[in-house]
């Protein structure tokens, strides 16, 4: 494996290019930002940020492992002029899958994992079906399925302006205490749930 960085004022981006003919290229980008860490876990003391950028690598690592060139995008800047540059990106980069990895927070009740797809790409329906099934496992958590985001509608574009097949994937609750309970003790392993996933959904039974 071959690993290379590159900075700007916007991200950075960590490419883990794998030895051998390459399978497909996965985006991971780790939600939220440096400067905008996302919804806080009172249960964790983390936030999505702090939360996910363990798994990002691990998974960086493990996919390129397997023949897969993967690439860690970490935000150091919030908002949306932070995350235009990264989609420009994305689409150079050719991506075929582009996964988005944060943990939810509502009312410390609802728990569960869902996943977020636009509507009209058939295969980001199926791409966010998989994921939501091996991870609600994973977590040992409530499975609310897959969800399809429309025009206007709260993070749509993040879904609909890659040409990569996008899916945000939303752990589980951080604010319900057996979902942060679980997402901790599931860290760890957590990247393993996602290269199972990402095989399945491209058909590679390596
Ligand atoms: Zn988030």
């Amino acid at each position: 494996m071959q690993i290379e960085r590159t900075e700007n004022e916007n991200h950075k981006v960590t490419t883990y290019l794998p030895k051998g003919e390459i399978k497909a290229v996965v985006a991971i980008f780790i939600g939220h930002s440096v400067e905008d860490g996302g919804a806080y876990s009172p249960w964790m003391e983390l936030n999505e940020y702090a939360y996910n950028n363990e798994p990002a690598y691990n998974l960086g690592v493990g996919l390129a492992n397997i023949g897969y060139k993967a690439l860690v995008y970490d935000r150091v800047v919030a908002g949306w002029k932070g995350w235009q540059p990264m989609c420009d990106d994305l689409n150079q980069q050719c991506a075929d899958l582009h996964l988005m990895l944060h943990f939810n927070c509502y009312n410390g009740r609802a728990r569960g994992t869902e996943t977020l797809y636009f509507y009209a790409s058939k295969k980001g329906y199926k791409a966010a079906r998989i994921f939501c099934n091996h991870i609600y496992k994973h977590f040992n958590t409530h499975k609310r399925g897959a969800k399809p985001l429309t025009y206007g509608e709260r993070a749509y574009a993040l879904v609909a302006k890659p040409k990569a097949v996008s899916v945000i994937l939303e752990a589980a609750f951080g604010d319900n205490k057996a979902d942060a309970q679980a997402l901790i003790e599931g860290r760890p392993t957590y990247h393993d749930a996602l290269i199972t996933a990402t095989k399945e959904y491209f058909g590679d039974e390596s």
